[in-house]
């Protein structure tokens, strides 16, 4: 097979119709040149696996021409991700995210998730455009050797391999793209690229890096102070350990603050308990809990607060009463 190297119109216009048809043509990007198929065409991106000599068990990023398009191949994109997509899309960023079922298991090898990635380079992105489908694409490079930045590197693994290479001129960033995983809420940086964990943790508050190390952002103004404390002292406890909590500081004056659910449960077991009802439902606790807070801390010496978990609402009042009790849950 004889490899074209084209520029310009002419060689967009050529790769979207080989591409259409089948086949396999690398691309420039900013970070480096990619060797594209049609990513639902399964025979398609076999090619890519087969020219490049690459494992069938490393799965292949999708390039899309715009953020948009990215319901067309991933499902469930949760709020961390669209976090993410609003950053740093178009850029240097592969978001993996659940795959859509039109995206076939070559692509993902085996994988139920999804890379996703949508260039800035100018070129990539009219040549996706013109395609009409998202493009599955690895570095262009033979498989073990060094990705190209450049169309002649292309060239030098890929000649007689591929019918075309589009030259873009030199690859902008130079290395691959940060890849991080969204399937969880805290999103994880599978491989380091432009795009830093101190970077994505300015926009999502939290993350954990290529070696698992939590990077956390600068917190909130006013996160870092223990704000909402009882001039009493206060702990969180689960409502299994909460007459356990009680009895060990019972000459402490203690008083315990929980649902009316659980007060009702005390009751009937240690009617001599002190015992304030904080409410029924999530909302009602809400909306009462500081103020029974401070009337607490009026009559009594030591504050036990039932741990509501981390649900809904009950994760924003845990949020509260956790860090009015030191960070401490009694479990
Ligand atoms: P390459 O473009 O040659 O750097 O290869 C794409 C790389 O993206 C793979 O080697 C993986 O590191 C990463 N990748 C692509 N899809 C996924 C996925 N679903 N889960 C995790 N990593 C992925
Ligand atoms: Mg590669």
């Amino acid at each position: 097979m004889k490899t074209e190297v084209l520029k310009g119109k002419k060689a967009i216009d050529k790769g979207a119709e080989l591409i259409n048809r089948g086949e396999i043509v690398a691309f420039p990007t900013e970070t480096v040149y990619g060797l594209g198929a049609n990513a639902f065409n399964e025979e398609a991106v076999k090619k890519i696996f087969q020219a490049k000599g690459r494992p069938s068990d490393n799965p292949l990023i999708v390039h899309i021409a715009d953020k948009k398009d990215i319901y067309k191949v991933a499902e469930n994109v949760s709020a961390v991700a669209q976090k993410l997509i609003e950053a740093f899309m178009p850029g240097p960023i592969t978001i993996v995210l659940p795959k859509r079922k039109e995206i076939g298991n070559t692509v993902t090898a085996g994988l139920n998730t999804v890379g996703v990635r949508c260039p800035e380079n100018r070129v990539a992105r009219a040549f996706i455009k013109k395609c009409g489908v998202p493009i599955a694409a690895p570095s262009a490079n033979a498989s073990t050797r060094i990705s190209p930045t450049k169309a002649e590197y292309v060239l030098e693994d890929m000649d007689g391999k591929i019918p075309l290479i589009i030259d873009g001129g030199m690859s902008k960033v130079g290395i691959e793209s940060t890849v991080v995983s969204v399937t969880d809420d805290i999103p994880i940086i599978l491989r380091p690229g432009y795009v830093t964990s101190k970077m994505i943790a300015k926009v999502t508050g939290v993350c954990k890096n290529f070696s698992g190390e939590i990077i956390k952002s600068a917190p909130a103004p006013g996160m870092k102070y223990k704000h909402y404390a009882p001039v009493k002292e206060t702990v969180t406890a689960v409502r299994e350990k909460l007459e356990e909590t009680y009895l060990l500081n019972v000459n402490k004056n203690p008083v315990l603050l929980v649902s009316n659910k659980t007060a009702d449960i005390i009751k009937k077991n240690n009617p001599k308990f002190n015992i304030i009802k904080l409410g029924k439902s999530g909302i009602k606790i809400a909306s009462r809990i500081f103020s029974e807070m401070r009337k607490a801390e009026k009559i009594y010496d030591f504050i036990i607060i039932e741990y509501f978990g981390e649900e809904g609402i009950y994760k924003s009042i845990s949020n509260r009463t956790v860090k009015s009790a030191g960070g401490k849950i009694i479990k």
